[in-house]
């Protein structure tokens, strides 16, 4: 019994909304405790996953996002609670807030607190004639009402009237017996992934800046370079090398023909001098013709370079390339 606004106020709850309100005369003799709810459904999936974890599996293939609730354990109160005890009184798990609130009145406040582990397997009401258990399952393949958890009176002389049927406890067994196959095999997809992952571990770990493949191929990679290098470096210092004995030579040629041409000098000097075999001396003249085609031979300036007189450049392939600037 309740004064009228207790009873609006106990019955805001979601777990005593569906409790007729009657006037106090037609109150039933027993109204120790509210042993009859309603049969209901599972808390209804609005959408709002709230509070309740949850995993995001993306799907880069399909660019689409798959959202898994992590539980089912959902507030009776507020389905984006998470439930973690259960009431058998109310017949449904709630939050631990949500339990204190619902249990704060004292027509609730009995009821005992039961982890949710507890909660038993308890066969579901028939939604047709609530206060009766269903205790069967229509298999019925011709069958087309939607319900298939159904009552003894449901399959005697209801719409499912010699409906094939099986228990709803095998049922239920068959769909236990289901589900633990599927974590066996999920746990074992797990499994073999994780393995996967590790090997993933080892691939990356090939791929370190510290590891040793990678090390070795920097310094295969610097060595090639060092080869390369000491062979442009080789063909810079030939090539300088060379140019330099090239004008060596022509200039110890050149030498050669100003001591000849001195000695040359000196002897005409002395013929004209002593005045003597002037009526001869085809040896000196020859000499002295040859020493004139010498001159005018050395004074072509064509290897006469500097340094500066060719372009030194790198090719693609890195070899050292030298041209002529004036060819
Ligand atoms: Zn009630
Ligand atoms: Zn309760
Ligand atoms: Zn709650
Ligand atoms: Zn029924
Ligand atoms: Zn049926």
């Amino acid at each position: 019994m309740f004064f009228f606004s207790c009873f609006g106020t106990i019955h805001k709850s979601k777990v005593n909304a569906g409790h007729p309100k009657l006037p106090v005369p037609e109150k039933p003799n027993i109204l120790a405790e509210c042993t009859k709810h309603p049969s209901r459904n599972a808390a209804k999936n609005d959408g709002s996953v709230g509070d309740i974890p949850s995993v995001v599996i993306q799907d880069e293939y399909y660019s689409s996002s798959v959202l898994y609730s992590t539980t089912e354990n959902r507030c009776f109160e507020n389905s984006s609670h998470e439930a973690t005890v259960y009431c058998e009184k109310c017949d449904a798990i709630f939050c631990e807030s949500c339990f204190g609130t619902i249990h704060k009145s004292k027509v609730n406040a009995g009821h005992p607190k039961l982890p949710i582990s507890q909660k038993s397997n308890r066969l579901p009401k028939c939604t047709e004639h609530s206060s009766i258990t269903a205790e069967f399952w229509c298999k019925d393949p011709n069958c087309v009402i939607e319900e298939k958890k159904i009552c003894h009176i449901c399959l005697l002389a209801g719409g499912h009237k010699f409906h094939q049927y099986e228990l709803l406890t095998d049922q239920v067994s068959n769909n236990v017996e289901k589900l633990k196959d599927l974590m066996r095999s999920t746990q074992e997809t797990v499994d073999k992934y994780q393995d996967r992952v590790k090997s993933f571990d080892v691939c990356i770990a090939t791929f370190g800046y510290e590891h040793p493949l990678y090390l070795a191929e920097i310094e295969k990679i610097t060595k090639q370079f060092d080869a390369k290098k000491m062979q442009v470096l080789k063909k810079l210092e030939e090539f300088t090398g060379n140019s330099q004995s090239r004008l060596r030579e022509k200039k110890k040629q050149i030498e050669a023909y100003i001591d000849n041409s001195e000695v040359l000098l000196l002897k005409i000097e002395s013929i004209l001098k002593s005045k003597q075999k002037l009526y001869d001396d085809t040896k000196i003249l020859d000499t002295a013709e040859a020493q004139l085609r010498i001159s005018a031979f050395n004074s072509q300036n064509d290897f006469m370079k500097v340094f500066d007189d060719q372009n030194y450049s790198l090719t693609e392939e890195m070899e050292m390339k030298i041209m002529d600037k004036n060819r």
